[in-house]
């Protein structure tokens, strides 16, 4: 997506151990506008799949996954919750994840009363690295019985590998930026 592309061009910027800030227009400040134009996107990208329900993680997937229900015919939009820890009181499918950014495993919950076996989901996340954060929500979609219909995702860094794994496995995943490398000393950005 040529615009995201070239927002990231723009305001991203490479830090030191391949992570890329983007917080000017898609995880601190929002640019809603643009985060319209994505929902649009995906929902070009997952035509005619049978999308009921959008699950995306707190909190920077939040924002995204609402704007782009409203190009699903405003399905609902569930988050998977960080936790403190996790309370198997059986109200909870729960699931740990281990976070790229923060270096270390934390739980993510989803009230069982918010995925049931009918539903078909769209994962949405902001970010797509070596595939973590969405192993642990195919988790929880799969403990539900629920299916998995595509998973959308804002920034992909190809070469941290995660989104082959996903693909190998025959999960439709779209992208809608595709980074090849990226350089933290000179912050050269090259997408697919
Ligand atoms: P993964 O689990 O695929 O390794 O990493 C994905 C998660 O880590 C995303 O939910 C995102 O929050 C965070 N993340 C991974 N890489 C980056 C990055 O380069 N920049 C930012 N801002 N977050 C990232």
């Amino acid at each position: 997506m040529k615009e995201l592309e070239d927002r990231i061009r723009q305001d991203g910027i490479v830090k030191a151990g391949n992570v890329l800030k983007v917080d000017a227009f898609l995880n601190h400040q929002c640019d809603v506008e643009l985060f319209d134009h994505m929902g649009a996107e995906w929902a070009r990208l997952f035509e005619g799949a049978n999308i009921n329900k959008i699950l995306t993680i707190e909190a920077s997937g939040i924002g995204i996954a609402c704007i782009a229900a409203q190009h699903f015919g405003n399905v609902p939009v569930v988050f998977a919750k960080k936790a403190q820890s996790i309370n198997l009181d059986g109200e909870q499918y729960a699931t740990t994840i281990y976070s790229f950014t923060k270096k270390r495993e934390y739980p993510v919950i989803v009230g069982r009363r918010f995925l049931n076996p009918d539903d078909h989901v769209l994962i949405i996340d902001d970010f797509l690295a070596n595939g973590c954060a969405l192993e642990g929500l195919i988790t929880i979609v799969e403990s539900a019985g629920a299916t998995v219909e595509g998973i959308g995702i804002a920034i992909e860094k190809g070469f941290q590998g995660g989104g082959d794994k996903l693909r190998e496995r025959g999960y439709h995943v779209e992208s809608l930026a595709r980074l090849v490398s990226m350089d933290c000393e000179t912050g050269e950005l090259t997408f697919a």
